[in-house]
């Protein structure tokens, strides 16, 4: 009873806000309940989780299609042979999953020990081609964080020559447990994330690199890395994979990788002390080995971008995007209670069904001068694969691509004092973002976990680092209801329990208030730019500037 009252309170103060705000725009009418419905059906088992091409894919892009249309967008997939659009765009990839079991054993000392897929060690299907992946009695080196920066004076390899050998590295960067240094300090560079430590691999010639998992360091529990590594693989389709992947890509727990080392006479948190340092060099854990032999199966497979546009009035090629993956993880490892679907309610159920309910309010407001583009991308569980394939091969250009909005897990927790944004960009997109709400007597937080890099890990990366001024908005933390102690305690809680797990499903309990106010923010942003001759800048200091300002002659 309690929490109703509370409820009907917000309710009515969110309401205030809008009648504040109406002389000044035209007023979305976000419907809650409409968004918690798309939610329910895409995050249903009917679903499978909605894993690129499947099942589950077919059934989420049909339902996709069905909702823009019925709101009244236009088709602004790939082009059709004879005129028009599509309300896709085809991207082609590559699938990679083990075949049969995967084996893996180390040997300290003449002692062969087994690790299993899913405990000790999850290893990926390799992404080189190869039908199967051999590896007997490998060298096993630890290169501390595993970083080449020439810029920032550091290169943990130090000449090594990892040919025929795995390496061991640490997760995050060097200076994420001293809180100072050289990389960002407690935030996280690119240098953290396991995307780069793979790509290192690669250019470093090695067999492969195990990633060393800790909970804090890597943002994520064991399971997440479980569930993440150990079913389907996909990439875009490269000429030379060798080029971008090692054959061997995993992780390993911290536990299993501190007693490799212990057999080599070693000391896992001295070593790490000393990856904190420039001095850091490469150490072979001596008498150590490791072992695996498992079987490929590779297939090439096409998955799709669903994209809707609302023309614009006056200004039709220059263009303002929402996006939001509709991928999850789809079905995969059982959890303890014999779950496989990974039903991703949250992640991204929640942030496709804002997509669709901004299409709605904007198709029927008045129309806006700039198109307005709406895209629900896949494959971001795979590696933001689906918006990386549109960012390299656009529909549109990207220089009148006015600024891109994305939305991916928006927040099911009540109406919040404050909101956020992936990783905090230097970009006057985000100031806007923030002018916006502060109408709405709504804060701006920076993101709480600059640690996580969640500016690498979210689809509007994709389009930033070519340029486009881009952020991925979040919901906030300092709730109504039990202010910020509430708000943090069911940020973790989902982190530990359901993020990139079986449970990550539709809650009948989440407060429908909270998703109002966030799409009505969104909503407003993206109404103000898409009729505004403004075009957001990166600012000084941002690594995307440079390329935005050489095709600044076509923004005017
Ligand atoms: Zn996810």
């Amino acid at each position: 009873m309690k929490k109703l009252l509370l409820s009907v309170a917000a309710l009515s103060s969110v309401i205030g806000t809008l009648a504040a705000g109406a002389a000044v725009a035209a007023q979305p009418v976000i419907d809650a309940q409409r968004i918690l419905a798309d939610i329910k059906v895409l995050s249903s088992d009917a679903f499978e989780g909605r894993g690129p091409a499947t099942a589950g894919e077919t059934k989420t892009v049909a339902y996709l299609i069905k909702q823009m249309q019925a709101a009244g967008l236009q088709p602004a997939g790939d082009p059709k042979k004879g005129g028009g659009r599509a309300w896709t765009q085809d991207v082609p990839l590559e699938r990679f999953r083990t075949d049969g079991p995967v084996k893996v054993s180390v040997d300290e000392a003449g002692q062969t020990k087994t690790w299993k897929q899913g405990e000790e060690i999850a290893i990926r299907a390799a992404q080189t081609g190869q039908k199967r992946l051999t590896v007997k009695g490998a060298p096993i080196v630890f290169v501390g964080y595993g970083v080449k920066a020439p810029e920032r004076s550091w290169d943990d390899f130090k000449g090594v020559n990892l040919k025929g050998k795995v390496a061991l590295v640490l997760v995050n960067d060097p200076d994420f447990e001293t809180g100072k240094g050289d990389f960002g300090g407690k935030a996280m560079t690119y240098y953290g994330r396991w995307t780069y430590k793979y790509e290192e691999a690669a250019r470093q010639g090695a067999i492969g690199f195990l990633v060393i998992h800790e909970t804090a360091q890597a943002s994520y529990g064991w399971n997440t890395v479980k569930n993440s590594n150990t079913n389907e693989i996909f990439d875009v389709i490269r000429k030379n994979p060798l080029s971008a992947h090692a054959p061997l890509e995993g992780w390993v727990q911290k536990d299993a990788a501190a007693e490799l080392m212990k057999a080599a006479g070693l000391d896992f948190e001295t070593l790490k002390k000393e990856a904190q340092t420039r001095a850091f060099k490469p150490t072979e854990l001596k008498g150590v080995t490791f072992s695996t032999d498992y079987a490929i199966d590779a297939q090439k497979v096409v998955s799709h971008n669903v994209v809707g546009a609302l023309p614009g009035t006056k200004y039709p090629n220059e263009r303002v995007f929402y996006t939001a993956h509709w991928d999850h993880l789809g079905v995969g490892l059982p959890d303890a209670k014999g779950d496989k679907i990974y039903n991703g309610a949250l992640d991204n159920a929640s942030g496709t069904a804002m997509l669709l309910e901004l299409a709605r309010d904007f198709a029927k407001g008045p129309k806006p001068q700039r198109t307005v583009v709406f895209m629900s991308v896949t494959a971001e569980e795979k590696g933001l694969l689906g918006s990386e394939y549109y960012a390299s091969a656009p529909l549109y250009p990207l220089a009148t691509t006015v600024g891109v909005i994305n939305m991916d897990g928006v927040g099911p927790n009540g109406l919040a004092h404050d909101f956020t944004t992936s990783g905090n960009a230097p970009l006057t997109l985000q100031d806007e973002l923030i002018t916006v709400g502060k109408a709405h007597d709504r804060y701006y937080s920076p993101d709480p976990r600059p640690e996580a890099g969640s500016f690498f890990r979210s689809d509007h990366f994709s389009f930033a680092k070519r340029g486009v001024p881009a952020i991925s908005f979040g919901g906030g933390r300092d709730l109504f209801v039990g202010g910020k102690e509430a708000g943090d305690a069911k940020s973790k809680a989902y982190t530990a329990e359901k993020y990139h797990q079986p449970a990550d499903e539709y809650d009948p309990t989440w407060d429908p208030a909270g998703f109002v106010a966030d799409g009505t923010l969104v909503f407003e942003l993206g109404e103000k730019l898409a009729n505004s001759r403004t075009w957001p800048e990166w600012k000084q200091g941002s690594e995307f500037k440079a390329v935005r300002d050489k095709t600044k002659a076509l923004r005017k």
